[in-house]
């Protein structure tokens, strides 16, 4: 036997396992994207509504009847059976009682996008892997950069994971930055100097802990994050902000970039970006505007001015996956002065060769802290193409007007108070009892109470309502991003809350413990 015909019959059977382009091939493919498409159109749909209540317990042991790894498979369309279970005990992010997080239900636009973009699978580190891609990726990130104020001729940016890396992206630049100017050091190459123990960051109290979180990768430590305290609505106190950069400097140490919210995850509140970006220039900090929520302000002409200042930003983070109705993972990171990249170029000889930056060719990989990286601004590209800035602007702007309905409807409730209204589209309120069991402070007796109420909405599959705490104290919170949500959905889970409350009221014992 010659060698070509051993290799032949050993090949195995690929049929209906990789996209090809005879007709089997096709079919093959149709088939499976439709199947899972009925999937969703009945497992997900029917049942995630918005959870099916399923306990952490049951759903280990629903799982536990399969081999996550089993020696032989059963065929595709068995496969496909047996992600029912998963999808029925997927949180019904589109349902309009899933009003918990900042998890959005995806837009239909930017889920067909989805099925173009992992059948396509361009890598976006280097043009040859993803020629037409990186091409959409730079032109779409230009004119966000242009939507944020920004020149679009001088500024750049790069899709992200998210917010997380984002945040990351910008206060490694700063860092980079501040090590490079003042004190020297590369610290690409030379790692840190003994001085960046005394680099600070300044923030929010309310900020996302990101922040802290980027710091402590990027070897400078927690603690080298100031939380300045935040005023009644939950913006840096400016006043607070003087006394800690100045307290900063008395003891020796060096504030190098300010992080404003625009959009803190609790409070929806956005920081006053003019006054932070006056200090940035004075103090010569770098100034990163944590957008990955409010960001999306900019579609509308209703409300873009209240990202007024966010032109001054050395760096912005956004992300498409909230309010941008997009699919999972979808964000960016832009920058004021596309040279900022320098900070941290890096030439893989093998994806971004000497020679092709020489011929203009773009290979993403240079700006970016991955390298294999999704085609997401596929989604984005073709949700603007679909329902232009002024549609999606709009969805964002009836959720807006539904947060005050929805405080509207909590003030009219004297059993429910209304803690925070945001500028944005979340709601922070209480059920708040008549009595207090005789051995528990109000505090607590508060505390449990909403807790409680929140648990038995999720495990009835009733609503997905998010619990946080406000001076120490238990509340709840809707953060109505769903545009499918409507007032009267709001008024029906205020009548199950104030419900609920009642009823544990009278029984304390069922919550006691
Ligand atoms: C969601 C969020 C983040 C984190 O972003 P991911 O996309 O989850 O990585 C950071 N900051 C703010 C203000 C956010 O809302």
């Amino acid at each position: 036997m010659s060698d070509a015909e051993s290799l032949h019959d050993t090949r195995p059977d690929m049929e209906g396992l990789f996209l090809g382009d005879d007709e089997n091939d096709r079919e093959a493919y149709q088939e499976a994207i439709e199947q899972a498409c009925d999937l969703v159109l009945g497992e997900f749909l029917d049942n995630a509504t918005p959870y099916s209540g399923v306990t952490p317990d049951e759903l280990a042991d629903t799982l536990a009847q399969f081999e996550m790894l089993p020696s032989e498979g059963d065929g595709l369309e068995t496969a496909l059976d047996r992600t029912g279970p998963v999808l029925r005990n997927s949180v019904g992010v589109s349902d309009p009682h899933c009003i918990a997080h900042l998890q959005c239900p995806p837009m239909v636009p930017a889920l067909a996008a989805e099925v173009l973009l992992t059948a396509a699978n361009q890598s976006m580190d280097s043009w040859d892997q993803s020629p037409a891609a990186t091409h959409l990726e730079e032109q779409f990130v230009t004119e966000l950069c242009g939507l944020f104020g920004y020149d679009e001729a001088e500024s750049d940016g790069v899709f992200t994971s998210g917010g997380t890396q984002s945040n990351f992206v910008g206060l490694l630049l700063a860092r980079n930055r501040i090590l490079l100017e003042e004190y020297g050091v590369d610290v690409q190459q030379a790692g840190l100097p003994p001085e960046a123990r005394d680099l600070r960051i300044l923030c929010s109290e309310a900020a996302h802990f990101t922040a802290k979180q980027a710091a402590s990768h990027l070897g400078l430590g927690e603690n080298a994050v100031v939380t300045v305290p935040t005023d009644n609505e939950y913006r840096i106190s400016v006043e607070a902000f003087d006394e800690a950069i100045v307290d900063i400097r008395a003891n020796g140490n060096r504030p190098f970039a300010i992080v404003a919210t625009a959009g803190t995850t609790d409070f929806g509140s956005i920081d006053p970006l003019e006054p932070l970006a006056e200090r940035a220039r004075k103090y010569d900090c770098w100034f990163h505007v944590d957008a990955a929520w409010g960001g999306a302000l900019a579609l509308s002409d209703e409300h873009a001015d209240k990202l007024a200042g966010i032109e001054a930003a050395d760096s912005i983070a956004v992300d498409f996956h909230k309010m941008f109705y997009q699919p999972i993972s979808c964000g960016a990171v832009l920058v004021r002065d596309e040279s900022s990249y320098d900070l941290i170029d890096r030439n893989a000889a093998y994806l971004n060769p000497e020679r092709d930056d020489e011929a203009g060719v773009p290979n993403l990989v240079s700006k970016s802290v991955q390298t294999t990286r999704r085609f997401d601004a596929l989604k984005p590209f073709v949700t603007m193409q679909t329902v232009g800035r002024e549609g999606l602007a709009s969805l964002m702007e009836y959720t807006i007007n539904l947060a005050d309905e929805a405080v509207e409807l909590i003030e009219r409730d004297s059993d429910l108070h209304v803690i925070h209204e945001s500028e944005l589209n979340v709601v922070l309120f209480r059920y708040v009892p008549e009595s207090v069991p005789i051995e528990m402070t109000r505090e607590e007796w508060i505390g449990k109470l909403n807790e409680a109420i929140r648990d038995s909405l999720l495990e009835d599959g009733e609503a997905v309502v998010a619990r946080t705490t406000v001076d120490g104290i238990n509340c709840l919170k809707l953060t109505l991003l769903n545009p499918r949500t409507t007032r009267e959905d709001i008024r029906s889970l205020l009548q199950a809350i104030t419900a609920r409350g009642t009823e544990f009221e009278t029984n304390p014992d069922e919550i006691r413990q």
